[in-house]
C-alpha cells in the first residue's frame, strides 16, 4: 500500500495511456493492450491506471503494460466497427483487445474480433454463452448460472408470489431461470408470477398505480441502475414502500444506489458479487483514488459503496491478464491486424488459456473459474437487504444457496423495522374479544386504543410490549371476519384489510382456516376451540293452577267428560232394558209382586265416575250387556286414568333442565327446533365444505329456511336463542364464544361436543418478517400462563355476582321436578270447590228437611230449625227417631224417613219416576 514517490512519479509518466517508459523498461518486453470504452468517463480508469502501474513498477516482472484506449459512439455499430479494426490495425500492434460494457453494437465488435482470433476479454453481462470458443475470456458471471442464482436468491426469500418488471427484453433474459421456477414457487392456487414490461419513464407512477390497489407486495425489479432510485421515489409517492412491500432489485450495481432520501420501511434487497465493505477492497479502492492522484495529479476520494462490478471485474481481468502474460514461457508480441485481411494473431488461444488457469489469485470479485469456452462459471452472487445485511450467499459453481442469518437473526431485523413504525392492527368489534369502552362520565372523549377493552386489546397490548412496538387498533369495514367476497372478487374483512395492506396485523377471533392460510399468516394459535352448539334450558313454567290438567290436552279432557255422560246414560237404558238387572226388591219373598232395577241415572253416574276415579262402586251390573258396557267403560278407564298418570309424572319431571336435544345428529334429525350459524364465517364455511352427510344435511336444511336462521353476528345468534320461545332456535357457535354466553346467561347451555378443532391466530402478511417474533411473544404469553389469566379474566370474571355453575347447583339443590305447591294448588283448589258444593247442598237439603219437619209436627219454620240444628250438632248421638205422626204417609214415603232421605234424593226420584218406562 505504500508506494515510494519516485515510483508514483514513475507512474504519472508511465500512465499517459501511450506508453511513455521509464528507466526500468530497458530490458523488459513492451506489451499493448486495446481497450474499448464506451463513453468518454468510465469507472475502470482506477482500476487500470493503479493495476499496470503496479506491473511496471514490479520489478521482477518481465514486461511493460501500455494501453491504447478508444472510446466507441453509443448505439453506432458501424462507428463502432471502425473504431475496433483502427485500434486492431494501430502501429503500435496488441495482445489483447479488452470489450467495451454492453451495447448494442458489442455483437459486431465480438464478431470482428473473434474472426481475427485476437484475444478478446470481456467484464460485461452478455446475454448468451460463448461456445466453442477459445480467443474469449468474459469475467462477468455467465448468464446462465447467474440467473440460476438469481432464482435461487428470490427461493430464499419465500415468497409465495410476485411481480417481475423489467425495463429492457434483456431483463427477461437475465430472469430465465426465475421464470422457470414458476413449477417450484406455485405451491398453492394462490402463488403466481406476474411478469410486466416497465414504461419508459420518467413517470413510472401510472405504472406502478396499477398494484397500489391489488394483493401484490413482492416485486422483482430489473432496471438500469440509474433508475433505481427515481422509480422508487415515484413508488414512495404511491405509499408502496412501506413495510408490507418487498423490492429484489436485479442489479448487480444496486448497491452504489443511495437510498437513504427513500427513508423507507420496505424490504428492498440487492444483489452483488462482492463485499464492498470488505478490507481488501477498501485497500483496493485507496490504491485506485492513489493513482488518480498520479494520474490527474489530484487525489479523488472513492467511496468503496460506488464501486460498480463492471470496474471490479475490470480490475480483476487486468490481474489475471498481467499474471498470466508473466507467467507465460513466451510473451506474446504487440501485432497489428487488419479487419480487412485474413492474417490472425498467432497465440491468441495461448493468451486466454494462460489466463483461465490463474491460480492462487485473489480476484476482488470472488472466486473465478471459467468453463472452456471462457464463460465465468465460478462466482458468489450474494444477497444483501437495505440495512447492508448479509442474507443469504449462493455459490455458481456448485449452485448452492448458504442462508446468512439464523432465525433469530432474521426475526431480531424485523423487529427493528417494526419497532419504526406504528403498527396498524386490524380488528373487529366482538364480546368478549373487542368492546368499546363506556365512556365514565358524560362528556368524556376516550382516544386511540382507550376507546377499546377485551380479550384481544389485552394480548395485542402484551405481544407489543414483548415486541417493543407501538400499535393503533382499526376497526375493519362491516366488522368481517375476513372471507372471499364472490360478488366483489375480493377478500373483505381483516384478511382484506391484510391484503389491502392498511394494516399490518390483524386480531380478533380470527379463526386459521386453510383458504385464509392461502393469502395471509397466522402467527402460533393463542386459543384453541371447535364449533358446538349453543341451547337454551326449557323455560321455567309459571305457577298455573290447573297444572294438573296438562298431561292432557283439552280436547282429551272434553272428549272424556263426554264419553262419562253418554256412557253412564247407555248404561241406565241397557240396565232397564236387561232382565239382569230386575231384581227381587226383598230377597226373602221368594214371589215377589214387583222387581225393582236399582240403576238409575244416579246410580249409573256413580258407577262409571268411581271407576275412572279408581275407586270402584258398590253396587255392580248384573244384566250381560249392562256388565259389557260398564266392562268396556272400565277398560276405558284403565287406559285413560294410567295414561294420565304417566303422562303426570312426565309432566312433574319436565322442569328438570333437560333438553331436547344432544348433539347435532339429534339436531339434523328433527324439523321442530331450527338451528343456524354466523353467516360467512369460518363456522359456516365448516359446514359448507363438510363431507360429512350429516352436516351437509343440516346446512341444506339451514339454507331452506324463511325466515333466515343465519345471523350477522354472534351475539345476534346468541340472544335469538334466548328470546326462542320454547327453545325452538338453537345456534350453532365456536365453544370460546359458547362459553361466553353460558358464562353471561345462566339459561344457556352447550349441547353436544365439538364438531371440530380449531384455533385462532393473529394474521399477518404472508411471508411477514415479524412473524417469528409474534411467535415468539405469543408462545411466551402462553408458557407464563398469561393467555390462561386474560381468558379468566374475559370470561370468568366479567360476570357480576354468582357463577352461572353456582346459580344452576342451587337450582339443582331445589330438587326440580318436586311436586311443589304451585304445582297443586289446583288439586287444592277443586278439592276445596267440590267439598264446598258438597256443604252448600247439604245447607240446602238440611233447610229443606226442617221445613218438612216444621210442616209434618206443625211446629214454626224456626222451631223446627231450632230442633233439627240442635238435634244436628249434638255429636254424641247418632240415632233419630222416625216421626210416627205422618201415619197417612205411604210404605215408600215412611221408608224414606226411616232412611232420612234428602230432598235433592227425593227429586232425583221424581226425575226418575218420570222416565220411568214402565
Ligand atoms: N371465528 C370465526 C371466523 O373467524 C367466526 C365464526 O364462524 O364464529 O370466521
Amino acid at each position: 500500500m505504500i508506494v515510494s514517490w519516485s515510483n508514483m512519479i514513475c507512474a504519472y509518466h508511465l500512465l499517459t495511456f501511450r506508453s511513455i517508459l521509464c528507466a526500468k523498461t530497458n530490458h523488459r518486453d513492451i506489451l499493448t493492450i486495446g481497450i474499448l470504452f464506451n463513453g468518454a468517463v468510465s469507472q475502470s480508469e482506477f482500476p487500470l491506471n493503479s493495476t499496470i502501474f503496479s506491473n511496471n513498477m514490479e520489478e521482477d516482472n518481465f514486461l511493460t503494460l501500455s494501453t491504447n484506449i478508444r472510446q466507441l459512439s453509443n448505439d453506432d455499430s458501424f462507428e463502432a466497427s471502425k473504431t475496433v479494426c483502427s485500434l486492431l490495425d494501430a502501429d503500435e500492434g496488441l495482445v489483447a483487445v479488452f470489450g467495451p460494457p454492453t451495447s448494442p453494437a458489442s455483437p459486431l465488435i465480438e464478431s470482428i474480433v473473434k474472426n481475427l482470433n485476437v484475444p478478446y476479454i470481456l467484464t460485461s453481462w452478455k446475454g448468451t454463452s460463448y461456445d466453442g470458443s477459445e480467443t474469449f475470456l468474459n469475467f462477468y458471471p455467465d448468464n446462465e448460472r447467474l440467473s440460476k442464482g438469481i432464482a435461487a436468491l428470490v427461493q430464499s426469500l419465500e415468497w409465495n408470489g410476485f411481480v417481475i418488471i423489467y425495463e429492457t427484453e434483456e431483463g427477461l433474459v437475465r430472469l430465465q431461470e426465475v421464470l422457470k421456477g414458476q413449477s417450484w414457487m406455485r405451491k398453492t392456487n394462490q402463488d403466481f408470477i406476474r411478469i410486466r414490461q416497465l414504461n419508459r419513464g420518467p413517470d413510472y407512477k401510472p405504472f406502478f398505480k396499477h398494484f397500489k390497489n391489488s394483493t401484490e407486495t413482492n416485486f422483482i425489479l430489473d432496471c438500469k441502475t440509474e433508475n433505481i432510485l427515481p422509480i422508487l421515489q415515484q413508488v414512495r409517492t404511491l405509499g408502496m414502500l412501506d413495510i408490507h412491500f418487498n423490492y429484489f432489485l436485479t442489479s448487480l450495481d444496486a448497491h452504489t444506489v443511495d437510498y437513504s432520501s427513500l427513508d423507507t420501511n420496505a424490504n428492498i434487497t440487492t444483489i452483488r458479487l462482492f463485499d464492498y465493505k470488505s478490507e481488501e477492497f477498501k485497500n483496493a479502492v485507496f490504491k485506485w483514488s492513489l493513482s488518480q492522484l498520479r494520474t490527474y495529479n489530484k487525489r479523488k476520494e472513492l467511496n468503496p459503496y460506488t464501486i460498480k462490478t463492471e470496474t471490479v471485474l475490470f480490475h480483476d481481468a487486468l490481474l489475471y491478464l498481467i499474471d498470466a502474460l508473466n507467467g507465460m514461457p513466451q510473451l506474446p508480441k504487440n501485432e497489428k491486424t487488419s479487419c480487412y485481411g485474413f492474417d490472425s494473431l498467432r497465440d491468441g488461444t495461448e493468451l486466454i488459456k494462460a489466463m483461465r488457469n490463474r491460480e492462487y489469485l485473489e480476484p476482488l470479485s470472488g472466486p473465478i473459474q471459467f468453463d472452456e469456452h471462457g464463460n465465468r462459471v465460478d462466482f458468489n452472487l450474494h444477497l444483501y437487504n437495505n440495512d447492508e445485511e448479509l442474507l443469504a450467499t449462493w455459490s455458481g459453481l456448485n449452485g448452492t444457496t448458504t442462508i446468512a442469518r439464523n432465525y433469530d437473526e432474521t426475526t431480531s431485523a424485523a423487529v427493528s423495522n417494526l419497532i419504526k413504525i406504528k403498527v396498524i392492527v386490524s380488528t373487529r368489534i366482538g364480546e368478549p374479544y373487542l368492546m368499546k369502552v363506556p365512556p365514565k362520565y358524560e362528556g368524556e372523549i376516550l382516544e386511540g386504543n382507550d376507546r377499546y377493552e377485551g380479550y384481544s386489546k389485552d394480548l395485542m397490548d402484551q405481544v407489543a410490549e414483548i415486541i417493543g412496538f407501538t400499535y393503533e387498533l382499526v376497526l375493519t369495514e362491516n366488522n368481517n371476519y375476513g372471507n372471499w367476497d364472490e360478488e366483489k372478487k375480493r377478500w373483505n374483512g381483516l384478511v382484506g384489510d391484510l391484503l389491502d395492506k392498511k394494516a399490518h396485523l390483524a386480531i380478533c377471533d380470527l379463526t386459521i382456516t386453510h383458504e385464509r392460510q392461502q393469502v395471509v399468516d397466522f402467527s402460533m394459535p393463542f386459543m384453541t376451540l371447535g364449533i358446538s352448539i349453543l341451547h337454551k334450558y326449557p323455560d321455567k313454567r309459571g305457577t298455573d293452577l290447573f297444572a294438573f290438567l296438562e298431561p292432557f290436552d283439552i280436547s282429551v279432557w272434553i272428549y272424556s267428560a263426554t264419553l262419562y255422560l253418554v256412557v253412564s246414560l247407555i248404561l241406565f237404558f241397557i240396565a232397564r232394558m236387561t232382565p239382569g238387572d230386575w231384581e227381587n226388591p226383598h230377597p226373602c219373598d221368594e214371589n215377589p209382586e214387583m222387581l225393582e232395577n236399582i240403576w238409575g241415572i244416579k246410580n249409573c253416574h256413580w258407577a262409571t265416575l268411581g271407576t275412572i276415579m279408581n275407586q270402584g262402586c258398590d253396587i255392580l251390573p248384573k244384566g250381560i250387556s249392562s256388565r259389557m258396557a260398564l266392562g268396556m267403560w272400565w277398560f276405558f278407564a284403565l287406559i285413560i286414568t294410567n295414561s294420565y298418570i304417566a303422562n303426570l309424572t312426565a309432566f312433574l319431571t319436565k322442569d328438570k333442565m333437560e333438553l331436547p336435544i344432544k348433539s347435532a345428529e339429534d339436531l339434523a334429525k328433527q324439523n321442530k327446533i331450527k338451528y343456524g350459524l354466523l353467516r360467512f364465517g369460518s363456522t359456516e364455511a365448516f359446514f359448507k365444505s363438510s363431507n360429512d352427510s350429516i352436516y351437509q344435511r343440516m346446512y341444506m336444511n339451514m339454507k331452506s329456511q324463511r325466515p333466515t336462521v343465519f345471523e350477522k353476528d354472534n351475539a345476534d345468534g346468541v340472544q335469538r336463542v334466548c328470546n326462542t320461545k320454547n327453545s325452538l332456535y338453537a345456534f350453532l357457535m365456536e365453544s370460546t364464544q359458547i362459553e361466553y354466553a353460558i358464562e353471561k346467561k345462566c339459561k344457556l347451555k352447550q349441547v353436544g361436543n365439538w364438531l371440530d378443532t380449531k384455533s385462532y391466530g393473529i394474521a399477518m402478511p404472508i411471508n411477514a418478517p415479524y412473524r417469528g417474533a409474534i411467535n415468539k411473544a405469543v408462545l411466551t404469553l402462553q408458557e407464563s400462563g398469561n393467555l390462561t389469566k386474560l381468558k379468566k379474566k374475559w370470561w370468568k370474571d366479567v360476570r357480576k355476582g354468582d357463577s352461572c355453575e353456582d346459580v344452576r347447583n342451587k337450582g339443582k339443590d331445589e330438587k326440580e321436578g318436586d311436586l311443589d305447591l304451585a304445582k297443586t294448588t289446583g288439586t287444592f283448589l277443586v278439592l276445596a270447590v267440590g267439598v264446598s258444593i258438597g256443604i252448600s247442598i247439604g245447607i240446602l237439603e238440611f233447610l229443606w228437611n226442617v221445613r218438612n219437619v216444621s210442616v209434618e209436627e206443625h211446629l214454626s219454620y224456626w222451631e223446627a230449625l231450632k230442633n233439627e240444628l240442635a238435634f244436628a250438632t249434638n255429636i254424641f248421638i247418632y240415632r233419630k227417631k222416625i216421626k210416627s205422626s205422618s201415619a197417612e204417609s205411604s210404605t215408600e214415603r215412611k221408608s224414606d224417613k226411616i232412611e232420612n232421605k234428602s230432598i235433592m234424593q227425593n227429586m232425583l226420584h221424581s226425575a226418575n219416576s218420570l222416565m220411568n218406562i214402565n
